[in-house]
């Protein structure tokens, strides 16, 4: 019982309920890796989705103004053609309006192609036969032309063009001799970017960017003025474009202080087309099912926590009341020592364990001398408090883990010494002997008589007989006048065996 109290957590519980915090623990590890994993997959689902959806808005805005200024270019081709054919020269304003100006080239989103000289003087205009003067030599495009004769196509920084946010879209007119000889300006009206992005539904914070491949933002939905000419090109997102025709840039953008997925498709082209949407709202929706998913598991968790702990609780307490019950089946009553079935079973034990060790066991026989007369003349009562005295004595003097102390019937005790013998036995003998003697003489004196037997004993031997044998030491001592202990002689031993 001391050792039991020693020492208290989870090492103390019942096996039956060390195995169910076990499986509570494990279920719940398993449920939550489970549940982890799919909530992890159905996140990855959704940043596939948004990459794929991205890519796609992102092809099909790039085709569309690719094919847009593709389909401009050629009426920009056509008409720097047309100037180069001295025939064209010669015919009148009318005719040659005709023949430069095909039809394409007056969609509504495109404003009309302008033809520049050398000098930078408007000399042909699809919009007016009889233009008013006008010199754009200063324009970023006529200086271009001037000096880079490689150039082809060059869209320019957008500008408030005839009276409209447009995109500048020239081309380079050279002689026969290789010469500069002029530009051929056309614009794309900013109302075909409102027009193609209006047809979009963007999910709030979505942004698309158009921009030149320098990094010169050209438009951006949501639609931000300020932004529109701007260069971009030292942005995270546009380093990250770099030479890669397609690809993704997770991050901030550089243009706002959003965190986004970044998707661009076909970077070749003049223009590059970058789809943004914000992390923030790809996961928005997965963000509601997780906190959902969640809930639900944590609520589970905590039942099945509260469950468990009930049930231990309730596994802890019948445990404290079934080894509270093994007590009281295995104490006396009236002395609180154990009682003669528990000296039984714990010397059928320990002799086994002296055979298979090789140890001495001893016993000792206890009997209150002249108790009858005690009683006879104190009465019962005095007679029982008599024995818890005696009971006291003998359970102060033995305090060995294994040692049992027993009340063996009436006014008998019995103790249980293994691993001790004879002459140690008899030294714990005497100190009962001498506390009993010791005890106040009220009502009336005590004494008791011990019989002593140890032996170390054999496996054709019985316990019976080392009982016997003190049984037999015990009536020698009674004989021998009481108030004494008595070792059992070698003779009585050896009938034991
Ligand atoms: P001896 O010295 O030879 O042992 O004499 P004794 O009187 O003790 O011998 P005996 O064994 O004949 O007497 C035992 C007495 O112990 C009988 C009974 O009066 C008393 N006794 C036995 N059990 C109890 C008990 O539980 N309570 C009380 N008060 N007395 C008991
Ligand atoms: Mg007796
Ligand atoms: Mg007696």
């Amino acid at each position: 019982m001391r050792a039991g109290k020693a020492g208290t957590g989870i090492r103390r519980w019942p096996l039956s309920a060390r195995l169910l915090v076990l499986s509570s623990l494990v279920t719940i590890l398993g449920f939550s890796a489970v549940c982890g994993s799919v909530m992890l997959d159905m996140r990855r689902g959704e940043e596939v989705l948004a990459r794929q959806s991205s890519e796609n808005l992102a092809t099909t805005i790039d085709a569309d103004i690719g094919r847009t200024v593709e389909l401009y270019d050629l009426s920009l081709r056509a008409v720097v053609t047309g100037i180069m054919t001295p025939e064209i020269g010669q015919l009148s304003k009318e005719m040659r309006q005709l023949i430069l100006f095909d039809n394409a080239a007056t969609a509504s989103h495109f404003g009309p192609i302008q033809v520049f000289n050398a000098h930078g003087d408007l000399t042909v205009d699809a919009a007016s036969l009889n233009p008013a003067p006008l010199n754009k030599s200063d324009e970023d495009f006529f200086k271009v032309h001037v000096r880079d004769g490689e150039r082809g196509l060059y869209i320019s920084r957008p500008t408030l063009h005839r009276g409209a946010y447009s995109i500048v879209l020239s081309r380079r007119i050279t002689d026969s001799d290789g010469n500069f000889a002029g530009a051929v300006v056309g614009s794309i009206r900013f109302s075909y970017f409102h027009d193609l992005f209006g047809r979009l539904r963007l999910a709030p914070g979505d942004t698309i960017t158009v921009f030149r491949r320098d990094g010169m933002v050209i438009m951006r939905t949501p639609f931000d003025i300020e932004m529109i000419g701007t260069s971009a090109k030292d942005s995270p997102v546009m380093r990250a474009v770099g030479g890669l025709a397609d690809g993704t840039y997770s991050g901030f953008g550089g243009l706002d202080n959003v965190n986004r997925l970044y998707v661009w498709r076909d970077s070749s082209r003049p223009l590059v087309v970058i789809v943004g949407k914000p992390w923030e709202g790809i996961y928005s929706q997965w963000r509601k099912q997780a906190i959902r998913i969640g809930g639900i598991v944590l609520g589970l968790i905590l039942f099945i926590t509260a469950g468990t702990l009930f049930l231990v609780r309730e596994i802890a307490r019948r445990a404290r009341a079934e080894s509270r019950l093994e007590e009281l089946s295995t104490t006396d009553a009236l002395t609180g020592l154990r009682n003669r079935r528990k000296f039984d079973i714990d010397i059928e034990q320990e002799w086994r364990r002296a055979i298979r060790q090789s140890r001495p066991l001893a016993v000792l026989l206890i009997d209150a001398d002249h108790f009858k007369m005690f009683n006879d003349t104190y009465g019962h009562q005095p007679g029982d408090q008599a024995l818890m005295s005696i009971a006291d004595c003998i359970g102060g003097s033995v305090n060995r883990a294994g040692d049992c102390a027993a009340r063996y019937g009436g006014e008998e005790f019995a103790v249980l010494l293994p691993g001790t013998s004879a002459e140690d036995a008899l030294v714990v003998a005497e100190r009962i002997r001498l506390r009993v003697e010791q005890l106040p003489a009220e009502p009336g004196k005590l004494t008791v008589s011990i019989g002593i037997a140890s032996l170390t004993p054999l496996v054709t031997m019985e316990y019976t007989g080392l009982v016997e044998a003190a049984d037999k030491a015990l009536y020698a001592a009674k004989a021998a006048g009481r108030n004494r202990s008595v070792i059992a002689a070698a003779p009585y031993l050896l009938m034991a065996a």
